[in-house]
């Protein structure tokens, strides 16, 4: 073989194999972005509050109907929740509770007085944990323990669910509505949670109200009984102030679930 002849079949080899390695360098790259997209809109949809990968959930009315919805998740809580009951009664206004079972079974008496004052409350898992690395009969299991409480406090309820922290999971849901309970959402947040003054609160959820909203608010907290919520109860007073001033409602969940299925009986008409 020449020296001539070997230079040329080195080439003839090198090339095919330097392509091949860019190859699989892109290969890898694609996959690791796509992948990495994939796990992270995954993610963001196993926590994302109107996200629906995993199965419906509500989540509001079309944008720009007249009508909003205040939910309270955390509770019962002592002494806010029934500040919170006063704020409500001054306005007149009927809200949706999703309640923490352990609370619940340490202070059924705040549920009581909920629904006697015709608020809506509904399940928050008994020990609020993040469904997202729960077991199948883990969920299971949470929400049956918190339903009990709930039977046992004020007997029958309504079958609304929100998952603590949003988190669902392929197969959650299908739990959460093998018991018969309905996956509540929200898309309006408060942010309540972080301690800032009513003035914040306030503002966070004006920054987001189009119409038809679930806004998500606490009164109370998951780590402990008896944080303090009166910013949420200052902030509720002033938010009801301003909303009926310009013209909107406010709903529970079930009412606004009724509003959306005779919609969509209408739309189906037309
Ligand atoms: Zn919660």
């Amino acid at each position: 073989m020449s020296p001539c002849l070997r230079v040329s079949v080195v080439k003839v080899v090198k090339r095919p194999d330097r392509i091949y390695n860019r190859r699989i360098m892109f290969g890898y790259l694609a996959a690791g972005v796509l992948g990495t997209a994939a796990a992270s809109a995954a993610g963001y949809q196993s926590m994302a509050p109107a996200g629906q990968w995993y199965g419906p959930t509500f989540t509001g009315l079309s944008r720009g109907t007249r009508q909003l919805a205040l939910t309270y998740d955390d509770g019962p809580n002592d002494p806010f929740t029934l500040r919170l009951l006063e704020v409500l009664a001054k306005h007149g206004v009927r809200a949706t509770f999703f309640l923490i079972g352990r609370f619940v079974k340490q202070r059924p008496d705040i549920v009581r007085e909920l629904v006697q004052a015709g608020h809506v409350v509904g399940n928050h898992t008994f020990s609020h944990p993040n469904l997202i690395f729960a077991s199948a009969p883990q969920t299971r299991r949470e929400l049956e323990q918190c339903e009990q409480a709930l039977d046992d406090a004020v007997g029958e309820h309504s079958r609304l669910f929100r998952p603590p922290f949003g988190g669902r999971r392929p197969g959650t849901l299908q739990v959460v509505r093998g018991i018969g309970l309905q996956p509540v959402m929200w898309n309006v947040t408060g942010y309540d949670w972080q301690g800032k003054p009513a003035e914040h609160v306030e503002q966070k959820v004006r920054e987001q109200v189009r119409g038809g909203d679930v806004i998500l608010l606490h009164d109370g907290s998951h780590a402990v009984f008896g944080a303090d919520r009166s910013q949420t109860v200052i902030a509720t007073d002033r938010l009801i102030a301003r909303y009926k001033s310009e013209g909107y409602e406010f709903v529970t969940i079930p009412e606004m679930m009724a509003k959306e299925a005779i919609g969509s009986q209408l739309s189906a008409i037309s």
